[in-house]
């Protein structure tokens, strides 16, 4: 199963990839993350992205797109994956397909989660997650255990992007901006599912397992 996840900042993808990728076994590919991860190793590909990811802005593509391609070559992308984060515009979509046609593969469905501007903006300012592996929380969906993370025991706190309301602006608008003409790109591809991502996490679940 070959599949990506978009929708705005806040619309539950990370959520939810995590519950896509247990059931069909495939490896969840966040770009976000694999920035993250990164800056916080101090890495090149760490220096490169900073300054962007603090600033809300887009990495530049050519430096995304090497980071994907090179993703995908690995051993356990094979059978299938889950992108989560990528593509983010229109020419990172056209470098995706280009991709998928050099290794014969297809593409399954591209979900878009919908959710107003507003439920978005409130679980950008609630949400937390884990330092250590990335796992989502919210202020009403804490760990077990004191803000340390049920899965890996990490330490679990506020996004740094998330903390500056330019920041989270910038990314909202970029959404806009950037990353929804991907719906008429996904579309016209006859891949695009449109999922209602309102409701608990288990209901929109069913949703997307419905569309795919
Ligand atoms: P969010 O969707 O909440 O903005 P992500 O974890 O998907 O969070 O991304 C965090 C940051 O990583 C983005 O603001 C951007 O700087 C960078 N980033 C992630 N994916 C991409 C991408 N495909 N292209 C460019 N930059 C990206
Ligand atoms: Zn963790």
């Amino acid at each position: 199963m070959r599949l990506i996840i978009f929708g705005p900042q806040g619309a539950g993808k990370g959520t939810q990839s995590a519950r896509i990728a247990e059931k069909y076994g495939i490896p969840t590919i966040s770009t976000g993350d694999i920035f993250r991860w990164a800056i916080k190793g101090g890495t090149a590909l760490g220096l490169k992205a900073k300054e962007y990811v603090e600033a809300g802005r887009l990495v530049p593509d050519e430096v995304t797109i090497g980071v994907v391609r090179e993703r995908l070559h690995a051993d356990d992308c094979q059978e299938g994956f889950l992108l989560d984060g990528f593509p983010r515009n229109v020419r990172q979509a056209e470098a995706f397909d280009e991709m998928l046609e050099k290794s014969g593969d297809k593409l399954d469905a591209a979900l878009m989660i919908v959710v107003p501007e507003e439920v978005s903006l409130s679980r950008i300012l609630t949400r937390r997650s884990c330092l250590e592996c990335g796992r989502n929380y919210g202020v009403d969906s804490p760990p077990e255990h004191n803000w340390t993370c049920d899965s890996c025991g990490g330490k679990v706190v506020e996004r740094q992007d998330d903390l500056e309301k330019e920041t989270v602006t910038e990314r909202l608008r970029l959404y806009h901006e950037q990353t929804e003409p991907l719906k008429q790109y996904y579309e016209d591809e006859g891949l695009l599912k449109e999922i209602d991502g309102l409701g608990s996490p288990d209901e929109v679940f069913s949703r997307i397992v419905g569309a795919i």
